[in-house]
């Protein structure tokens, strides 16, 4: 008989075991580093194996595929980073054939943490990020300043006039670093950690508050998301924060970080556009603020500016001679008299779910139309299967902290994610059959992704396609709120009218059809050949076409160097918005300092400003 004496001596030797061989790796992968052995370093991966870098080795966010790959970059990176000092985090753990560490390590510039993943002494799985610059380490701990100088001297400053003086001049006489244009949680959470980097950097947002951008959407919206998955660097919401905030909750929480972390955050302040000065190398970013015209002159310029920001309305014929009211998703408030009234909602996706079930819920007749098929899955089951084992209260009694979801999500490369998220989305079907078949019976055209890998791959292929089921759902099955399927053809005066004939009574509409490309932000602000340079922002394929290109394995030109120096866009959900805000904190502070930044896969060369 196993004794618990038994077991917790089995589990150590295992863990110690596990170490044993992961910490052997290590050494070898620090040997062949050492000697600049791109061969060796490439046969300690599987022929297939992957390398997934964050700013690390590649001052960029790659994925090297296979040997192949990843012997181009070693060869290419080696000697500029000068690798070393890699160690095991904590003990090694080993299931099903797979050892899995924590690692840390060091590079010339910078000190990095990593996750790995070895399969018969092989990595199948390497990630290494960059977590701090040496020598800039953040103020933190116990490198946290004093806050205030205890030799009394005559004429010295309150905190309260520095900071006044600061204000009056900053952006005026003194310019900052970086603008990040938008500010919304992405701009506010790079600000944030820029500031601890201490890089000057000002937010510009036309909105006259922080956190409107969440305030102005639809009044029934609470985050679909989950409070584990959404907290912003270094402040975390309390523990009663509640699972699923409210969009004015999130609203208030930004403005309130936005001062806690004294940001220079410009409100009421839009950006009317930005060209690049090659004379001195500095953007000049043409800005209102409360009515001033002023010209900002960074060094860097980030467009923050949302994934889903920039409203996408179909031109539908006839739209324009609609007696009722129309709006675009992102600009309905919710707010009206809807009793009675015959609303279409266009759209099946989050916003068109949330939006139907809000204008039923003021008695409205809604009818959603849906052009193409979604993904839906039930919040409850998406908690549970999908995001359990890393954002929520168990995976935080299992030692499962933000940051190592953060990691641990980023560990499985896009490559590869799609066969980690079938057996999930399999699941769900299973456990939901049900309800999945309540929604088809009721003639709701369902999908769960192109190759069956759900809504989180659908999110990064597209941005769009799913709803997570708060409700609505039912709706629909009940036939609360009415399902037309097909195209809309053209609009009346007074009705939808779909390809097939279907005439849908209207007195308003709402075209929940989503968010058109983050590149189109570049083109109104900066110019469409800027935009060209870029390429497509968002979804995979290649950094530097428009139309998608070749698979370069990374989400297109998010939070890493674009092919237009010194442009960077940031965004995403709550969760990338704070992973990656850390990278391109990094990457802007190391420019800032003159590290030199050999950006890896590149078109176009970059140079350290
Ligand atoms: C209905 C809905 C529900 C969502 N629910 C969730 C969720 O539950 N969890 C989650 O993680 N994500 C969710 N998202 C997705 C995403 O997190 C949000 O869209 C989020 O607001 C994105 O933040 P952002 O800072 O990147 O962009 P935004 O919040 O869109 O911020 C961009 C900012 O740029 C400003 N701006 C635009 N043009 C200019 C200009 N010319 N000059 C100055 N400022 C300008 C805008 O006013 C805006 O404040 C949801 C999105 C929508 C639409």
């Amino acid at each position: 008989m196993t004794t618990q004496t038994d077991a917790v001596t089995n589990a150590s030797t295992a863990a110690e075991g596990a170490s044993r061989t992961v910490t052997a790796w290590l050494a070898s992968f620090d040997e062949a580093l050492r000697a600049h052995d791109a061969d060796a370093v490439a046969d300690l991966f599987e022929e297939d194996g992957f390398w997934r870098d964050f700013v690390t080795f590649t001052w960029n966010l790659r994925t090297l595929e296979g040997r192949a790959q990843i012997r181009d970059m070693v060869a290419a990176m080696v000697a500029d980073i000068a690798p070393s000092a890699w160690a095991l985090a904590e003990p090694a753990t080993e299931a099903d054939g797979v050892h899995e560490a924590w690692i840390t390590f060091e590079t010339g510039a910078a000190r990095g943490w990593g996750h790995l993943r070895l399969r018969d002494g092989k990595a199948w799985t390497l990630l290494t990020t960059m977590q701090e610059l040496k020598g800039y380490e953040e103020l933190r701990g116990p490198r946290r300043e004093a806050g205030v100088e205890h030799t009394i001297t005559k004429g010295r400053k309150t905190w309260l006039e520095t900071r006044e003086e600061h204000r009056a001049r900053f952006g005026y006489e003194e310019q900052p670093y970086v603008v990040i244009v938008g500010g919304g949680q992405g701009g506010i959470g790079l600000a944030a950690r820029l500031k601890r980097q201490g890089v000057p950097t000002i937010v510009v947002e036309k909105n006259e508050r922080a956190g409107d951008s969440w305030r102005n959407r639809y009044k029934s919206l609470h985050l679909h998301d989950p409070v584990w998955y959404d907290h912003m660097p270094y402040i975390p919401f309390p523990d009663d924060w509640p699972v699923f905030a409210a969009k004015d909750q999130i609203g208030d929480w930004l403005e309130h970080y936005t001062a806690l972390m004294d940001l220079d955050y410009w409100s009421g302040t839009e950006c009317l556009g930005a060209e690049f000065d090659e004379a001195d190398g500095t953007w000049r970013v043409r800005v209102k603020r409360w009515g001033e015209d002023v010209e900002l002159r960074p060094t860097h310029l980030v467009f923050a500016l949302g994934v889903s920001g920039y409203p996408h309305i179909p031109e539908f014929e006839g739209a324009d001679t609609f007696a009722g009211e129309q709006w675009h998703s992102s600009a309905f408030s919710g707010e009206g008299d809807f009793a009675g009234k015959n609303a279409v909602v266009i759209g099946s996706n989050n916003s068109a779910h949330d939006i139907a079930a809000a204008l039923w819920e003021q008695d409205a007749n809604v009818t959603m139309v849906q052009r193409s098929s979604t993904h839906i899955s039930r919040s409850a089951s998406l908690m549970d299967l999908a995001l359990g084992d890393l954002y929520s209260e168990r995976a935080l009694e299992n030692g499962v902290t933000t940051e190592k979801a953060d990691m641990l999500f980023a560990s499985w490369p896009y490559r590869i994610l799609p066969e980690v998220q079938i057996p999930v989305y399999e699941a769900m079907a299973e456990q939901d059959r049900e309800f999945y078949q309540a929604l088809t019976d009721a003639g709701f055209d369902l999908d769960f992704g192109e190759d069956g890998s759900g809504l989180f791959l659908k999110y990064l292929r597209r941005g769009s396609g799913y709803y997570i089921d708060v409700g609505a759902s039912q709706l629909l099955i009940d036939g609360r709120v009415a399902l037309a399927r097909g195209q809309v053809a053209r609009i009346e005066e007074d009705a939808v009218v779909l390809e097939d004939g279907t005439r849908l009574p209207a007195d308003l509409i709402v075209y929940a059809t989503g968010y058109g490309s983050m590149n189109a932000w570049l083109e109104d602000l900066v110019s469409p050949e800027v935009a060209d340079r870029v390429g497509k922002v968002w979804g995979f394929g290649s950094d530097t076409t428009r139309d998608p290109g070749p698979w370069e394995g990374e989400l297109r030109n998010m939070w890493k160097p674009t092919n237009v120096d010194q442009l960077w866009i940031h965004g995403g959900n709550l969760h990338q918005s704070r992973h990656y805000s850390r990278y391109l904190a990094l990457q802007l502070k190391a420019r800032m300092e003159g590290i030199d930044t050999p950006v890896y896969g590149l078109q176009e060369t970059h140079h350290t400003r």
